[in-house]
């Protein structure tokens, strides 16, 4: 199964942002995210203040669509709490595990659910969730 169209367009757009494609002065958050099986490797950084994302840098290289992945998840969590950016890493893993298939409760990941149909590409799951998973260990400690 294919991918839509619309939404290869959107991912492609997305996987040639540079927006968040800087490294940031004094991140207090930083993590590596790294994909073996295809080569993705990703790099984030944020700065956190008084429980609020203010800055989201993104570095590193991979594929299409682990880079318009992450770049999807620096513009929705820009801004947010880190509660709120750790329940957008949830929802978005549980799409793509079809554990959250309420269309109510996948709206806020906005253009994010252009992965939506990406489980039914196994081998382009890991690709999907690389950044995701990067947030949430990056959340887990403040440098
Ligand atoms: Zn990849």
């Amino acid at each position: 199964m294919e991918l839509d169209e619309l939404y290869t367009d959107l991912i492609l757009e997305y996987s040639q942002s540079n927006t968040h494609r800087k490294p940031l002065i004094r991140p207090n958050y930083k993590m590596r995210g790294v994909n073996p099986s295809c080569g993705d490797n990703i790099e984030l950084e944020l700065n956190v203040e008084n429980g609020m994302i203010k800055e989201v840098g993104l570095l590193g290289n991979g594929c299409a669509i682990s880079q318009a992945s992450a770049a999807m998840m620096a513009e929705l969590i820009e801004g947010k709490t880190v509660e709120e950016a750790k329940q957008f890493a949830k929802t978005f893993i549980g799409m793509i595990q079809k554990t959250v298939t309420d269309e109510e409760a996948l709206e806020v990941l906005e253009e994010a659910r252009a992965f939506q149909n990406i489980s039914n590409m196994p081998a382009r799951v890991k690709c999907a969730v690389l950044s995701w998973h990067t947030l949430e260990e990056a959340l887990e400690k403040e440098e």
